[in-house]
């Protein structure tokens, strides 16, 4: 997608960008410092919208908040989604501290410490165990607190997801119980006080393809309904990952999301009816809900030209923008749409490289890309920035301020 289609997105009015139907120069304002990230209600809504307009009424949508943690975020997607999913402590405060029910919590992640599986039988809140060392600690932590736990099994499937900008399942990972260890593991703690709901498999991240999606979870559904049988009592949570992906190049497409949504219709009016009809099945989405709601506003400090190439340098960068500058697991840099949110009536006429004011050559977050004439004070905007964007990067690195972030 092209950053005029982004510009679409959120709108624009006289020249400028507007975020919460506001333009940017008077949220700029508001908002009293640059840089700032802002989070876009209704784009925010629009999407969980989409979601439900497109996935079975059967299929709950859960919320990965490390995408975004932003507790007004957390909040605001608290009471338009089934549940949340937290990956710390942490974040497990944040989304207790929100109005969703502790029971609609769900905590994964490796290398669970006994003071936080602790925290999370206390609260009542779903523990998918990656290892027989977790379900030790959610043993002796409900023995201690008296408690029933409910805990889900995280599995390392057996097959890999091709197409993922971050792979998280199949052949050896720190993720999850290898599958074929499953039945052994149900049948050893099958008299252990746990309440064993069901089991939880995340395969990959960031992928635009709907066709390798939709096997992905065919497949899952198959392994699922094999490991039932280990199971004592029939399955009741059935988490299918998600890792729907959003664009962040010109030439990346968006996600199909009525084919990955065909497919659903498919598996859940057959194999999961069939053999799993207690089960809940739950898409667990970070990236997709929030990623395309937020920008990232910098100011133009400085405007040079070092042999024929011209610098945008800007008082933003890396410290709050890594996958931007390509550092957050990418292969190949690649830019992401970037604007001049204060010009966008005027058409690009020049080539112009912006970077961050870190002192790096890595602080790179558009190189030679068309932009409008562009000087001193105008605000630089990059797209695609709501999801593993601040808290996914090196803040303290300079040392400069943090920069704020709204919800509009
Ligand atoms: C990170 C993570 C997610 C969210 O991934 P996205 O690609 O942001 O949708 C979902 N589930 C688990 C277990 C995760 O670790």
């Amino acid at each position: 997608m092209k950053p005029h289609e982004h510009m679409a997105t959120f709108g624009t009015l006289d020249g400028e960008l507007r975020v919460g139907g506001m333009p940017l120069s008077r949220l700029a304002a508001r908002v009293g410092s640059t840089p700032f990230f802002a989070y876009d209600r209704d784009i925010l809504d629009d999407r969980v919208a989409r979601l439900r307009g497109a996935l079975p009424p059967r299929v709950e949508l859960s919320y990965a908040m490390k995408a975004n943690p932003m507790p007004a975020v957390v909040q605001h997607l608290a009471t338009r989604v089934d549940r949340i999913d937290v990956a710390s402590a942490g974040e497990m405060q944040v989304a207790l501290d929100s109005t969703i029910h502790a029971d609609r919590v769900s905590f994964a992640g490796p290398g669970k410490s006994p003071a936080e599986i602790r925290q999370a039988v206390a609260a009542g809140i779903i523990v998918e165990v990656e290892s027989t060392t977790e379900i030790e600690r959610v043993i002796k932590a409900a023995e201690e607190l008296g408690l029933t736990p409910r805990i889900a099994i995280r599995v390392n499937p057996d097959f890999a997801v091709k197409g993922s900008g971050m792979r998280m399942g199949g052949g050896p990972q720190q993720f999850g119980i290898d599958a074929e260890l499953v039945p052994a593991v149900l049948r050893r703690y099958s008299t252990a006080g746990l309440d064993i709901i069901g089991f939880h498999i995340f395969a990959g991240s960031q992928n635009l393809n709907a066709a390798i999606i939709a096997e992905a979870q065919r497949s899952t559904v198959d392994l699922v309904s094999q490991l039932a049988e280990h199971l004592a009592a029939p399955v009741r949570y059935l988490n299918l990952g998600g890792g729907f992906g959003i664009p962040y190049t010109a030439k990346d497409q968006p996600l199909d999301l009525d084919a990955v949504a065909a497919g659903l219709h498919a598996l859940v009016d057959g194999p999961i009816t069939e053999r799993m009809p207690e089960a809940t099945p739950v898409i667990e989405l970070g990236r997709y809900l929030v990623g395309e709601c937020g920008v990232y506003v910098t100011r133009v400090l400085d405007r040079k030209v070092s042999r024929g190439k011209t610098y945008l340098v800007v008082d933003g960068g890396m410290h709050h923008q890594l996958a931007t500058t390509g550092n957050f697991g990418q292969a190949i840099r690649r830019n992401y749409p970037v604007i001049v949110g204060n010009r966008t009536d005027t058409p690009a006429d020049e080539n112009a490289t912006v970077v961050g004011c870190l002192c790096t050559p890595l602080d790179l977050l558009a190189d030679d890309i068309e932009l409008p004439l562009a000087g001193i004070d105008d605000l630089i905007v990059i797209f695609q920035q709501g999801a593993y964007g601040l808290t996914a990067s090196p803040t303290a690195f300079l040392g400069h301020p943090a920069p704020a972030e709204v919800l509009v």
